[in-house]
């Protein structure tokens, strides 16, 4: 039996590691980093929390005999994606990212941001209710805005206080509809949405504040480290494929 490491998180690594428990000569194994206590998971062996870096990984890649690695974390999930290209290079090791192909600004125009830094500077000129769509990830530039209001949803209570001063929080986990999106843009008389461009299926709130005219700030999503990429599950498939034969 060879060895399969998905590092997780997503919907579509938890599809994936599902899948790939079926096939016979493979053993899947499930990584999440923890930070959810009621996550989605797949049916195949799970193991949760960080590995502790490069160093870490590279460790726990020779201590569990693990084969070949798909990183099918969340795009923004950069420090993961870093290092598990980095063990996996050490150890010549074939590692696979699954990517989502990237929202593109063609139906729905929005304004650009590289980063959280960026984007925090482009809405201090543009409304005073923000819907800051983008989890609780990098809420600390968001910070010194401290007369506008955020709207903040999650799928469960953060274990770090919400840094900003003026807020409220919705605990709901997706996917959203366009007619919940458009209720919840009204009710909360937002004026700007934030979003990550986290890719796949186009999320409901983009055409929900475009139908209403809310400007859409777009945090764009961060290049993956050099190396293979897949895009869907048969690519990713085939890929495990090739590489087990190799
Ligand atoms: P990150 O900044 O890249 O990761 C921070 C640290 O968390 C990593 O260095 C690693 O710790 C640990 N980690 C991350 N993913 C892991 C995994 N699948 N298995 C084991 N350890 C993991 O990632 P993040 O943005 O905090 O995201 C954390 C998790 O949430 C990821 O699994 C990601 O797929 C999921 N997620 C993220 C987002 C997002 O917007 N960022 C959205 C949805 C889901 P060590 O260095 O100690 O190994």
């Amino acid at each position: 039996m060879k060895r399969l490491l998905i590092l997780g998180g997503t919907g579509d690594a938890r599809r994936l590691a599902t899948r790939t428990n079926e096939l016979k000569r493979i053993t899947t194994i499930y990584s999440l980093a923890g930070r959810t206590q009621r996550p989605n998971i797949p049916l195949c062996q799970i193991r949760t929390g960080g590995f502790g870096g490069t160093d870490g990984l590279v460790k726990y890649l020779q201590t569990d005999g693990i084969d070949f690695v798909i990183d099918a974390t969340h795009p923004f999930a950069s420090n993961m994606a870093k290092n598990a290209a980095e063990a996996c290079a050490i150890l010549a090791i074939p590692r696979v990212k699954f990517c989502r192909p990237a929202w593109i600004s063609d139906k729905i125009p929005w304004i650009s941001a590289s980063n959280y830094k960026e984007t925090a500077l482009k809405i201090n000129k543009m409304g005073n209710r923000i819907f800051l769509s983008i989890g609780t990830n990098g809420l600390d530039a968001f910070s010194f805005l401290k007369e506008k209001w955020f709207l903040i949803r999650a799928a469960e209570n953060p274990i770090q206080p919400i840094p900003l001063v003026k807020h409220s929080m919705i605990l709901k986990r997706g996917p959203f509809n366009e007619a919940h999106e458009r209720k919840l843009l009204i009710n909360f008389s937002i004026d700007v949405l934030v979003s990550k461009n986290s890719g796949g299926t186009p999320a409901a709130k983009l055409k929900a504040a475009y139908n209403l005219g809310i400007p859409i700030v777009m945090i764009e999503k961060p290049l993956p480290p050099a190396g293979k990429e897949v895009y869907n599950m048969q690519e990713a498939l085939d890929w495990l494929i090739k590489s087990s034969y190799r």
